[in-house]
């Protein structure tokens, strides 16, 4: 099912995780409009890098959120928020970009120099950005890109 010219549901659902573990990760109806509304989002994230993006992970139901570590309250298991990257550079280099061009987030982090989170809001998109970092084995997040 085709969410937006680039984006399929499929894409916001699929997860390793899920499938080895046998975990229903499909989106529920009365989150589907939150799903709608990031893929139409994406596509100005997009737009903004010029090239494609591969979302590594986008929708997490509460089962598969709590086997990989996400916090109770991630966007994710609303379907606000998706993990990704692109050809466009690295991660900082994807979210200074992004920064640059003016792109509409609620958050944006750089994940380790390995990822780029980006969450939505409905409402009210807050414009933050934050850079994840390893420190005595626990994962904290600074303000800014690092
Ligand atoms: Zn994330």
């Amino acid at each position: 099912m085709n969410l937006t010219e680039h984006f399929t549901l499929d894409e916001f659902t699929r997860s390793t995780t899920a499938d080895r573990l046998k975990i229903d990760n499909s989106v529920p109806t009365d989150l589907m409009p939150n799903v709608q509304l990031t893929a139409i989002k994406l596509e100005f994230v997009r737009q903004a890098l010029g090239k494609p993006i591969n979302i590594t992970s986008g929708y997490r139901c509460p089962a598969l959120n709590a086997r990989v570590g996400g916090v109770s309250t991630s966007a994710h298991t609303k379907g606000l928020a998706v993990d990704f990257n692109s050809s466009y550079g690295t991660p900082k280099e994807i979210c200074q970009r992004l920064i640059d061009a003016g792109v509409q987030f609620d958050k944006l982090i750089q994940e380790h120099n390995q990822w780029v989170h980006i969450g939505f809001n409905p409402n009210n998109n807050r414009q933050i950005v934050l850079t994840a970092v390893k420190q005595g084995g626990k994962t904290i997040y600074k303000n800014g890109l690092l």
